[in-house]
């Protein structure tokens, strides 16, 4: 099968149902449906290898990953955020291809095309004998990570990955056709990809958000009568300090479900974010690049019991990104392959039909058996709610001990000084690597770095007492809402 067939399935049972809103434009199902063909013979005519695609969201980028689609080559989408070099160095790894952008110098073997010219030329038609190849293994999509450990990797996926993803979860989480998604995560992520597919899958309505900001998300919410939403830490934050500084929530009366995942989601926030939004539904989505996207869901009621329970095993859940979905096998394994039990933390992998595991020029990075290493630390509760630790690339090893930052973040967090923190390895002249630690502090309130070191000397062994502590205005991370511990670490060096 292919994802084509989403679309085509979707045009066929309500041609006229709007499919996408941009801005003050819209196509419906039926004009989707045409643009992809248009698009798919554009690429075509090019002898295009893949359809990349370097811009903000706009109806260009559904339209792209459609037409890739129908023409059987990758829909590759960039990060438009990324340095001049950064993208001449992605772009030169996507040739031949059909470049959607604006303004952009493109080495030879590309031709690009600006997001317009794309959209009203693919909209104008062709492509209409066309028909998708139905490859299971075809490559749909081939995604660059975010690079928050290091040089971007070009995930590969593939259409039976996609839609076994779209299957697993659009199905576990129900959905339906009267719903109204925002889509507020860029193109380029995987959060991207999968808002598009699945909301073609239930035949809802999307509309994008290119660039986020709290008032015009809350303002669009309203509007357009949006029912589902995902959003990264970082905008649920922002949202909920916009809406603490006097900021109302009214009239969102369609507003049922608010998902979020991408990164580690601050206690505080999601706490504050559920007492702002009673009775919106709440989930974490666990997930990778690699993975399709989401594997685990901390679903709405695991949310309301922790919120009500006294019991601190399943207040705790909270911080959890839940269970793994019914389609998806989880395990913790040890330094050494071996599997270990509920409580113990080790290295999370995972199994499934929507685990690709596979990057372009790497090869697959599965075992023999299908498991993928996420790099994620982690242990499960006896209830299998997986609590993440950190990434295996973040471990500190001090002197051939590791450590994990989570585990001392989480009591420096504690202070009531604290608003937030984050800590890295730093050099260490006896044991190699020691502890570092940035701290955010809250508004109007001073701790000095010795209370931290003792607060820390009270709950863990020594050896996780951070031996720097620098205080600063803001963490560095990404706009996926992604810690840049690397940055952190790079000023820690310097
Ligand atoms: P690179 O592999 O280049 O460093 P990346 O792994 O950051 O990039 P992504 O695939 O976008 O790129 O990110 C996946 C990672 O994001 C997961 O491995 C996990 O660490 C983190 N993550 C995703 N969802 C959540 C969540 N709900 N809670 C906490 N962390 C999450």
């Amino acid at each position: 099968m292919n994802i084509f067939m989403l679309l085509e399935m979707a045009a066929d049972a309500m041609p006229d149902r709007i499919a996408i809103t941009s801005g003050d434009e819209s196509l419906t199902y039926g004009d989707l449906l045409v643009a992809a063909r248009g698009a798919a013979a554009l690429a075509i005519e090019h002898g295009a290898s893949r359809l990349a695609y370097l811009d903000v969201n706009g109806l260009a980028a559904p339209v792209a990953l459609f037409g890739a689609a129908l023409a059987g080559i990758p829909y590759v989408p960039i990060n438009y955020r990324l340095t001049a070099p950064e993208i001449a160095a992605l772009l030169e790894r996507v040739t031949p291809a059909l470049l959607v952008c604006d303004g952009q110098s493109v080495p030879n073997g590309i031709v690009a095309i600006a997001p317009a010219a794309f959209l009203a030329r693919a909209r104008a038609g062709g492509g209409e004998d066309l028909i998708a190849p139905d490859e299971d293994r075809g490559i749909a999509v081939e995604l660059f990570t975010s690079g928050t450990t290091g040089v971007p990797k070009a995930a590969i996926l593939r259409h039976d990955n996609l839609l076994a993803y779209i299957l697993g979860t659009v199905e576990f989480m129900g959905a339906d056709e009267g719903d109204a998604a925002i889509v507020t995560v860029p193109p380029y992520h995987i959060a991207g990809i999968s808002a598009v597919l699945s909301s073609v899958y239930a035949g809802r309505r999307m509309v994008q958000l290119p660039n986020f900001d709290p008032a015009a998300w809350l303002d669009l919410v309203r509007r357009h009568g949006i029912s589902n939403a995902f959003l990264v830490p970082t905008m649920l934050q922002r949202i909920v300090e916009h809406l603490d500084a006097g900021a109302r929530v009214a009239d969102l009366p369609a507003l049922r479900a608010l998902a979020y995942g991408g990164g580690k989601m601050p206690l505080p926030v999601i706490e504050k974010a559920m007492a702002q939004f009673p009775g919106v539904d709440f989930t974490n989505a666990y997930g990778l690049t690699e993975t399709s996207s989401t594997i685990c869901l901390l679903d709405p009621e695991s949310h309301r019991a922790a919120m009500a329970s006294d019991d601190p095993a399943v207040r705790r859940r909270l911080g959890s990104v839940g269970r793994p979905l019914p389609t998806i096998e989880l395990v913790i394994r040890d330094e050494d392959g071996r599997e270990l039990g509920p409580g113990e933390a080790g290295l999370v992998f995972v199994r499934g039909d929507q685990v690709a595991g596979e990057y372009h020029g790497l090869g697959s990075q599965t075992d023999r058996d299908g498991w993928f290493p996420t790099r994620d630390r982690g242990w499960v509760d006896d209830e299998g709610y997986l609590f993440l630790d950190g990434r295996a690339d973040d471990v500190i090893v001090r002197g051939g001990e590791n450590i994990s930052p989570g585990e001392i973040e989480d009591v420096l967090s504690s202070h009531p000084a604290v608003s937030e923190c984050a800590v890295v390895a730093v050099p260490d002249a006896e044991w190699g690597e020691g502890v570092g630690a940035a701290v955010v502090l809250a508004v109007g309130q001073a701790v000095e770095a010795g209370e931290l070191q003792a607060l820390v000397r009270g709950r863990l062994r020594s050896s996780r007492v951070p031996q720097a502590i620098r205080f600063v205005d803001a963490l560095p991370y990404n706009e996926t809402g992604k810690l840049l511990r690397r940055v952190i670490r790079e000023e820690f060096a310097a």
